[in-house]
């Protein structure tokens, strides 16, 4: 058995193209509805929103589509990432499985973001677009954003969800640091943050607050455009340069996932590691068991409905056939706040719908226990977000231990948690909130989907 624990590639491998899955799924994507009129809608509508370039990507039927030179370039800074064995772990778990990690927290933001961040910036400059407005959950995505707007040379304006915002200041100092301007959501500064502000003064804000507030942003301002950081097909398509190299990685390491794992907040780094692989199975070239992993606090996928609703509170988003908890369904403060989101990504629901991937839902605690038995054996203390994927391994590993039977476990490590310290000293002070699935706020938020 070889010992070798990391699987670098050079350089030359950061992937030349990104891998769309839409034309492998075994049906088209379903239309994307206009919120007021409930027709599909078509380029011009978004077109206040993104720059066409992106437009046309969330639409492409072209399984690959080239990466542009300036954001290779950009890639430089830290692709590939790594991917380890994790051999400590699987010695303390005393597993015959074999466990590896493709880990995303080497980028400068700390997270995966940065790799639709980067494509995004780039596309907004290109179309003489001079600011941006978008929403951060935990303040990994508006710190990805914040970093690319300062490579491209655009203004940055974040809404952080309030919850975050107070439970976590140094994310926000980064994003100032970049360049960035942050307010807490629900904030003063737009119409709808006002009227939220009035029914509901201490708000914890969500991700479909904030995107509602950076919408109406972009949406009323002529030099700037949206910027999503998960769910929308465009972001999953950049995200895929995790998966295309960690299929090349596996190779080199000699071993093939028997299952692949990672945590589903709206979507995106699941999608970025796995649908390369998907597509290997779609294409009926492989097998493998795909784990999509959320939150007990937020369990669209396990427990929602694959419906069309909005993507945001405010509705107006456009409407999209997704796993949903209802756009009116305010997570907890949970401390993986890249996960509290009532949605999901239409084309992840799409594969769990046709049962081609599985979800499971996990809770808080558990989930630190394992981020804390991940930071004590490999080393890395892992974002909340992600130790979801790790609560998911490990459960497998010891299932194959219990089996006595080997098992080859490939998990995303989508981020590290360096400014979630503040949640590791609860758990380790026994503090950490358990929260019970809110099976009542579900259903009265369930009752406010549309029937389209
Ligand atoms: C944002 C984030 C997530 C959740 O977002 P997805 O789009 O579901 O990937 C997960 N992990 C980390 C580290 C994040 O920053």
């Amino acid at each position: 058995m070889s010992a070798q624990t990391k699987f670098l590639l050079d350089e030359s491998r950061i992937p030349r193209a990104w891998y769309n899955i839409v034309p492998d799924l075994p049906v088209p994507p379903a239309p994307v509805l206009h919120p007021g009129t409930g027709q599909p809608i078509g380029p011009d509508d978004l077109a206040p929103l993104f720059p066409m370039a992106l437009i046309g990507q969330e639409v492409s039927a072209d399984r690959e589509i080239e990466i542009p030179g300036p954001v290779r370039d950009a890639y430089r800074l830290y692709r590939p990432a790594p991917l380890y064995r994790a051999h400590r772990l699987e010695r303390a778990l005393d597993t015959p499985a074999h466990i590896y990690y493709k880990y995303e927290g080497t980028s400068p933001a700390g997270s995966h973001k940065p790799n639709t961040a980067i494509a995004q910036a780039f596309y907004n400059q290109q179309a003489g677009v001079r600011r941006l407005a978008t929403e951060t959950g935990a303040g990994q995505w508006g710190s990805a954003l914040a970093f690319a707007g300062a490579l491209f040379g655009l203004e940055v304006k974040v809404y952080m969800v309030r919850a975050s915002y107070d439970q976590k200041p140094y994310r926000r100092n980064l994003m100032e640091l970049y360049g960035a301007e942050v307010v807490a959501s629900p904030s003063p500064t737009t119409a709808y943050g006002r009227r939220m502000l009035e029914q509901y003064p201490d708000s914890p804000g969500s991700l479909g607050i904030a995107i509602s507030e950076a919408v109406e942003d972009a949406a009323g301002r002529d030099d700037t455009k949206y910027s999503l950081g998960s769910v929308l097909n465009h972001v999953l398509l950049h995200q895929t340069v995790i998966g295309i190299e960690a299929i090349e990685q596996m190779e080199m390491a000699g071993e093939r996932p028997d299952v692949i794992i990672a945590c589903a907040g709206g979507g995106s780094n699941f999608a970025g590691l796995t649908f390369p692989f998907v597509g290997q199975m779609l294409r009926g070239e492989a097998s493998y068991r795909v784990v999509a992993v959320e939150p007990e606090a937020a369990p669209s996928l396990t427990r929602g409905v694959y419906e069309y609703d909005f993507g945001d509170t405010a509705r107006l988003t456009p409407l999209v056939k997704m796993y949903t908890l209802g756009h009116d369904f305010v997570p907890e403060p949970i401390h993986a706040g890249g996960l509290r989101y009532h949605g999901m990504s239409p084309l992840v629901s799409l594969l769990k719908a046709h049962d081609i991937i599985e979800a499971r839902a996990v809770h808080q605690r558990p989930t630190f226990e394992a981020g804390v038995q991940f930071a004590r054996t490999e080393g890395i203390a892992p974002a909340p977000e992600s130790a979801h994927a790790i609560r998911a391994a490990i459960d497998e590993a010891l299932e194959a231990r219990e089996q006595g039977t080997p098992r080859v476990i490939l998990f995303g490590l989508s981020g590290h948690g360096h400014f979630d310290l503040s949640a590791y000293e609860r758990y380790l002070s026994g503090q950490l909130e358990d929260y019970e699935y809110p099976a009542d706020r579900v259903r009265e938020a369930l009752s406010a989907v549309p029937s389209v």
